[in-house]
């Protein structure tokens, strides 16, 4: 299928969710959402202020690379700044000529977070952070909105791709989450490609790794530091989502956080939303922050940029941790609500542009 016949379709869905926008709008209506228990006011109520809207209409893909430190125009070379906009556009080419191909969007997902995960600019993959033992152990998970199959592991220390082990284990086992030694072992088993741990050494995440022990003799904090993420919808309007991650660095071995899990770091669901959300992994796992993002949109009568909104920066923060999601619905609806100062992400659309957002003034916080 062609990206033309998605655009069509595209474009049907968008006019019906804007139907649906002007009725959540209308006083009384049957989409009063009650927000979170004795907390903010109604996100409906917001929205009739004028926010939180999506940030952009008839996307087909999407990809973020992390929440963690911002990038600020005064300290970003011009080479630098091309570096990571190429990384963003490229991982948007390879998941967006897997649709332009007639691939489904797990397809999709998958081929753009590899990309990301094969760029060592990006926390995940090659460019994995340490932890405080000076390893690295990775997180990844793929989710399918049609019928909710998800799979992921956790902790695997040998595989290159770790999405692509995810979807293994998706598609080739009846389990959703592999970690540790039996993870690297079932991919091994299945043909991807294995590396040793030096293949994610990088002289800028090692550097990461001394300043974080340095300051952690101070002041006991972790820094979080990227993951990367893909949404997508195919020709069928079926919807994916996969997040990967080295995690934080100087993290404690063994620890996981919510990347390689589903309804925290990732979700999809056909009728409500693909989502993957990078930062404070701890508190996306407690805020199980995917699949309020989902049910605030099927149980509260939210629609996806106030749901997103909700949940990102109305909830998680209280929870005393901050980051950000891509999300994308079924019409092509997108939002990237963030709290953290900024989060590097970009679109495709479906007529083939493309989008990329990098510099915390591209994407101001809380919006
Ligand atoms: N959420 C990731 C984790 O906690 C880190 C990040 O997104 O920066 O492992």
């Amino acid at each position: 299928m062609t990206r033309n016949s998605t655009r069509r379709l595209a474009t049907v869905g968008a006019g019906a969710l804007s139907v649906a926008a002007l009725l959540a709008a209308v006083p009384g209506s049957s989409t009063v959402f009650a927000g979170r228990p004795g907390g903010a006011e109604p996100v409906v109520a917001q929205a009739a202020k004028g926010k939180p809207r999506p940030d952009a209409r008839h996307v087909v893909l999407a990809v973020h690379g992390g929440a963690g430190t911002a990038l600020k125009r005064e300290n970003t070379t011009p080479a630098q700044e091309k570096a990571y906009r190429d990384g963003l556009a490229d991982a948007l080419r390879a998941g967006g000529k897997v649709l332009d191909d007639g691939g489904t969007s797990v397809a999709a997902v998958e081929a753009a977070v590899r990309s990301l995960e094969d760029n060592p600019l990006f926390n995940a993959g090659k460019g994995a952070v340490f932890n405080e033992d000076a390893g690295h152990e990775l997180d990844a998970s793929i989710m399918r909105g049609s019928d909710l199959a998800a799979g992921a592991v956790a902790g695997v220390r040998n595989v290159r791709n770790p999405v692509s082990a995810a979807r293994l284990v998706m598609e080739k086992t009846k389990h959703v989450l592999l970690a540790g030694e039996g993870a690297d072992d079932f991919a091994a088993r299945n043909g991807l490609q294995t590396v040793t741990q030096d293949y994610y050494w990088t002289e800028k995440r090692w550097q990461e790794l001394l300043k974080a022990k340095g300051q952690q003799k101070g002041s006991g904090e972790t820094l979080t530091q990227g993951t990367v993420g893909a949404v997508a919808v195919d020709a069928k309007r079926d919807l994916a989502a996969a997040t990967s991650t080295g995690g934080m660095t100087n993290k404690m071995a063994g620890r996981v956080g919510d990347s390689p899990v589903v309804g925290a770091g990732t979700y999809a669901k056909n009728g409500t939303v693909a989502a993957s959300a990078t930062g404070a992994g701890e508190v996306f796992l407690r805020g199980a922050a995917t699949a309020t993002l989902s049910n605030l949109i099927e149980f509260g009568g939210a629609n996806l940029a106030e749901a997103a909104y909700e949940v990102l920066v109305e909830r998680l923060p209280e929870l005393g941790g901050t980051g950000g999601v891509i999300a994308l619905d079924a019409h092509g609806v997108f939002d990237a609500p963030h709290s953290s100062e900024g989060m590097l992400h970009g679109y495709l659309t479906e007529d083939g542009r493309t989008v990329t957002k990098i510099f915390a003034d591209e994407t101001p916080a809380n919006s």
